[in-house]
């Protein structure tokens, strides 16, 4: 069996998250492999079919939201010493942006939390079960406990 050699680590920065980024490092540091890390900024629902506008679009207001990331990536990425080349932000579908950046990269292990932000409604949360659906690589679902 071929060693991992390239991770990647999704971060939603939610409470739980160092959990599954320190098991990304400690897997990077065992296989010797790369580590990059990447967190997704949801699509703002500025538009609803059902009745128009809900806020005047504002595109002010994603650059902030994209700089605020990029800040909390950035920490992130010294704590866990990942070069800034390393550190992917995107907007959109966390899962399919995970994914799509995972093929780009040439990733062969994608490591997610059981669970994140959007909590323990569903048995594996929606964007690990969609990133397991679709990745064309190996992905580790970080067991995490409900409290
Ligand atoms: P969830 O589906 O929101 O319960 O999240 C499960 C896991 O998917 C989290 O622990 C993260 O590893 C990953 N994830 C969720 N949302 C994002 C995001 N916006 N950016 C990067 N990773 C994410």
């Amino acid at each position: 069996m071929n060693n991992y050699q390239h991770i990647l680590l999704a971060a939603d920065f939610s409470e739980h998250g160092d959990i599954v980024a320190q098991k990304a490092r400690y897997l990077a540091t065992k296989y010797q492999a790369k580590l990059s890390v990447i967190h997704i900024v949801d699509n703002l629902p500025i538009t609803d079919a059902a009745y128009g506008p809900v806020i005047p679009f504002d595109i002010d207001l994603n650059d902030e939201l994209m700089n605020a990331a990029k800040k909390r990536l950035a920490e992130l990425g010294k704590h866990l010493s990942i070069l800034e080349d390393r550190q992917f932000l995107e907007m959109g579908s966390a899962k399919l942006e995970i994914v799509a950046t995972a093929e780009e990269q040439h990733v062969d292990l994608i490591v997610v939390g059981s669970h994140g932000r959007h909590g323990l409604a569903l048995l594996l949360g929606s964007t690990a079960n969609g990133v397991l659906h679709h990745a064309k690589c190996d992905v580790l679902a970080v067991r995490l406990q409900d409290n």
